[in-house]
C-alpha cells in the first residue's frame, strides 16, 4: 500500500501563538504530502520496498537500490522526520506540553546536561549553526543523551540513532512567522514540545 499522509494530531491553530496555522497547513498539508508522493514515485517499481515501513527503508539505506536511494533519503526522511515531528508538538495549554521537561527524560536530561535550561541552551545554539536546511535532534548514543544535526532530510535512524526528539529548521518551518530570525523559533518551540511524546520515545531507546 502506498504511504499515507497521517493526519495532523491537532488543529493548524493549536501551536498558535509560537507557530502560526498557516504555516502548519503549508508545512503539512504541502510540504509533507508532497515527500510522501515523492516517496511512492520513487517505490513504484519496487514492490518488496514498498511493503516496508518508511523507518525500516531509512534505517537500512544501504540496502536501497542506488538509482532510488537518494530519492528514498530525501522523501523518506522527510515522511519519517515530519511523522515524529507533528507528534513531538502538542497543543498549547494541554497537559504536558510546554514548561519543564517530565518523566525520565527530565531526570535524564539533569544527569546529562545539567539542568534544563543549560540542555535548551545547547539544543538552540547547535541547531541555530546548521548551514542551510536540516535539523536539530536529541538521540541516546553510549547510554547518553546527545545533540547533533543533520542536513535536509537525512534521519539519525539511518546513522542507528532513534530520535528522542526534534526540530525541524528548514525556512517552511518557521518563515512566515519568524522570517530570519531562526533562533526566536528556536526559543519559542519549547513552548510546543509534548513531553509525553518526547518520554514515549526516550523509553523505545531506554528499552
Ligand atoms: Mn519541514
Amino acid at each position: 500500500m502506498p504511504h499515507e499522509l497521517p493526519p495532523l494530531p491537532y488543529d493548524y491553530a493549536a501551536l498558535e501563538p509560537f507557530i502560526d496555522a498557516e504555516t502548519m497547513k503549508i508545512h503539512h498539508d504541502k510540504h509533507h504530502q508532497a515527500y510522501i508522493n515523492n516517496l511512492n514515485a520513487a517505490l513504484a517499481n519496487h514492490p518488496d520496498l514498498a511493503a516496508k515501513s518508511v523507518d525500516d527503508l531509512i534505517s537500512g539505506l544501504a540496502d536501497v537500490p542506488e538509482e532510488i536511494r537518494g530519492a528514498v533519503r530525501n522523501n523518506g526522511g522527510g515522511h519519517s522526520n515530519h511523522t515524529a515531528f507533528w507528534n513531538l508538538m502538542g497543543p498549547v495549554g494541554s497537559d504536558g506540553v510546554g514548561g519543564a521537561p517530565t518523566g525520565a527524560i527530565a531526570a535524564a536530561i539533569t544527569a546529562d546536561f545539567g539542568d534544563f535550561e543549560a540542555f535548551k541552551k545547547t539544543f538552540n545554539e547547535t541547531t541555530a549553526k546548521q548551514f542551510g536546511s536540516g535539523w536539530g535532534w536529541l538521540v541516546c548514543s553510549g547510554g547518553k543523551l546527545k545533540i547533533l544535526t543533520t542536513a535536509n532530510q537525512d534521519s539519525p535512524l539511518t546513522h542507528g540513532l532513534y530520535p528522542i526528539l526534534g526540530n525541524d529548521v528548514w525556512e517552511h518551518a518557521y518563515y512566515l512567522k519568524y522570517q530570519n530570525a531562526r533562533p526566536k523559533y528556536l526559543e519559542a518551540w519549547w513552548s510546543v514540545v509534548n513531553w509525553h511524546e518526547v518520554n514515549k520515545r526516550y523509553a523505545v531507546v531506554k528499552g
